[in-house]
């Protein structure tokens, strides 16, 4: 328990920043994962994301370019997909 008043006030001004903080932070990773989920969204009108049939990982290609042959930058292994 603090003694004076003002300590008391700065004890609440420091356990509210603490509380702005983490709030903040819960604010930040929301946005920062709505941004990635709009950004996906925006993103996959544009391009598509294949898998290396080899090793799995995943290649960003421009949509709309027909058959085009796409090589793992991982595996350098080459596959032919439609965009
Ligand atoms: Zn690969």
């Amino acid at each position: 328990m603090c003694t004076y008043i003002s300590e008391c006030f700065q004890e609440n001004i420091s356990r509210r920043s603490a509380e702005n903080q983490k709030y903040m932070k819960i604010h930040y990773k929301f946005m920062s994962k709505f941004n990635k989920i709009r950004a996906r969204i925006k993103d996959s009108k544009t391009h598509r994301i294949f898998k290396c049939p080899s090793c799995g990982q995943k290649i960003r290609v421009p949509k709309g370019k027909g058959r085009i042959s796409i090589k793992c930058p991982k595996c350098r292994i080459e596959f032919i997909k439609k965009t």
